[in-house]
């Protein structure tokens, strides 16, 4: 039996239909920008595993560190414990982090570092005597598949089952210029109510919308009115997080920084899974107390896994050197050189970039999850190319390793696919 035939037998995959999609490819290998099948045919890794990989796969400056950290300390609980791989995280992360973040508390997975931001959002006010139950969010955003999560994620898409249970949302429109004064006197009336505890929102990005962009300073202004009602900014950076948007964090594009960020994917460098929710001194001060209940009881059993801080230790180094510093500069260019190439053509509706993060839009319309989508996707992967298209929108986030020759791979398959639809 092959691994595919094998595969349906007990597993189960996320975000599928078995009963339409059934079939899974076996991947075996993957090294650097690529991903190598149980028939021995090669991908070039064009999302970098949904943006996590992006040093590259099995990248070894990376295996050895985290083999090395195996053998010395596996686990160990992080309630009443510690270790040097948290510490020296802690040490370099905070260098890099925007300037007021002080704080770091360890998850597994970026919907739970969501969940956790919520709930010390929650808290803050909770412990201040404040009654504040609501969470603002933007339109179209995502933020995870757990219960708090999925509550602020505005793309319900097949959220059917579970709405009668999130939590108390308001969802407010992207700002864009034309919007901007509407969407500015709404989100002034809902903290008038004193009831809002805080604002979370993917700065610049938002990534499941089909990689959307949007204008840093209209966000920049809404944020300094939430600081002035005392509502806590969170910053869900599990995305745009580790140079994607050209800076290391997203919110290093704005002036007003965030009193909580939200980090997974690439920060373990797709090896491990991990997740941070960092926060400010003044967040973390809410929670002392000599009340023991005013603490932030909240746990998960790996927190802080000394590997998947090892791993995230190297990574964090070598997104500071100056390899892969150029490399994200030369992925900027280019993308830059294929736009002019493509954005005129009559199939392409629009284009937008920023860092590395490329995406253009179809001039046709379909469903998120439709038949042309998953047309395109097989003619991707036909052609080598892993990219996985997003509605009518066709995205590249590929690891910073990637090459010159496998990126125009990667456009050519992009235009070639236009003829297709
Ligand atoms: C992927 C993602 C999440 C959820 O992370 P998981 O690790 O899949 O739970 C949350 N927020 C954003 C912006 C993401 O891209």
């Amino acid at each position: 039996m092959t691994l595919q035939e094998r595969d349906k037998k007990h597993l189960w995959h996320p975000l599928t239909q078995h009963k339409l999609h059934p079939n899974h490819l076996a991947i075996t290998k993957a090294k650097e920008a690529l991903l190598f099948d149980d028939k021995g045919n090669e991908y070039i890794d064009g999302i970098a595993s949904w943006y996590t990989c992006m040093y590259g796969h099995c990248n070894a400056y990376i295996t050895s560190k985290v083999y090395a950290q195996m053998q010395q300390l596996d686990h160990v609980v992080f309630a009443g414990f510690t270790h040097e791989p948290a510490i020296k995280l802690s040490e370099e992360l905070i260098k890099i982090l925007p300037n007021n973040q002080e704080k770091l508390f360890f998850s597994d997975n970026g919907s739970t570092s969501v969940d956790i931001a919520i709930k010390m959002a929650l808290q803050y006010h909770f412990n201040q005597g404040e009654k504040r139950g609501k969470i603002i969010a933007l339109e179209g955003g995502f933020h995870g598949d757990t219960f708090g999560a999925m509550s602020v994620s505005g793309l319900s898409v097949y959220n059917g089952p579970f709405e009668d249970f999130f939590i108390d949302v308001a969802r407010i429109q992207v700002p864009t210029k034309e919007n901007f004064e509407i969407v500015k006197e709404q989100f002034i009336k809902l903290l008038s109510e004193n009831n809002v505890a805080a604002f979370i929102y993917e700065p610049l990005v938002q990534g499941a919308a089909a990689m959307k962009m949007f204008d840093g300073r209209l966000l920049d202004e809404l944020l300094a009115i939430a600081k002035q009602h005392n509502v806590l900014a969170i910053a869900d950076e599990v995305m745009t997080g580790f140079g994607k948007t050209g800076k290391n964090f997203a919110s290093e594009h704005l002036v007003n920084q965030p009193d909580i960020i939200c980090l997974s994917k690439s920060l373990t460098a797709g090896l491990v899974p991990m997740a941070i929710t960092s926060t400010t001194q003044n967040v973390y001060d809410a929670f002392l107390s000599d009340d023991i209940g005013k603490g932030f009881f909240h746990g998960h059993t790996y927190s802080a896994n000394p590997t998947s801080c090892t791993a995230a230790l190297a990574g964090i180094e070598l997104l500071q050197s100056e390899e892969i510093q150029n490399s994200i500069q030369r992925i900027i260019k280019s993308h830059q050189t294929f736009d002019a190439r493509i954005k005129n053509h009559p199939k392409v509706k629009e284009t937008r970039q920023l860092g590395v993060i490329y995406a253009l839009d179809l001039n046709v319309e379909m469903d998120r999850y439709g038949d042309l989508r998953y047309k395109l996707f097989r003619f991707f992967m036909e052609n080598g190319v892993c990219l996985r298209p997003l509605g009518n929108t066709i995205y590249i986030l590929a690891p910073y390793v990637i090459t010159d020759k496998q990126l125009e791979k990667v456009y050519q398959a992009i235009e070639e696919s236009l003829a297709i639809i």
